[in-house]
Parts: C-alpha cells; sequence; structure tokens
C-alpha cells in the first residue's frame, strides 16, 4: 500500500494491513497519523497540528 509523506513528498510503502488511525514515523522524521478515505490512503501530520479553523 503506497502513501505520500505530506513533509517530504516521498512516496513509501505502508504494510497492507495499515488500519485507519494508525500513527507511523517517516524517515524525515515526522509522525503521521493514517487516514483511509475511500481506499485511499492519507496522511496526516501530528507534529504542528494543522487544525483549519477557517474564516
Ligand atoms: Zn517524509
Amino acid at each position: 500500500m503506497k502513501a505520500t509523506c505530506p513533509i517530504c513528498k516521498i512516496t513509501f510503502e505502508l504494510p497492507d494491513d495499515v488500519v485507519d488511525g494508525e500513527i507511523v514515523e517517516h524517515d524525515c522524521g515526522v509522525t503521521l497519523e493514517v487516514k483511509l478515505v475511500n481506499g485511499e490512503v492519507v496522511l496526516k501530520p501530528l507534529e504542528g497540528v494543522y487544525e483549519d479553523w477557517g474564516e
């Protein structure tokens, strides 16, 4: 299962049994939360909370 790191933009391989909400660390040092959206893997950085507060 491939995913792209939102920080360094490198595509890397996740375990096939990765689950929604799992926390993974990428080689670049960022901590990422796994989100499964429509069968696609989306990675959200945990460090620095990128909350969208809206306008
Ligand atoms: Zn990375």
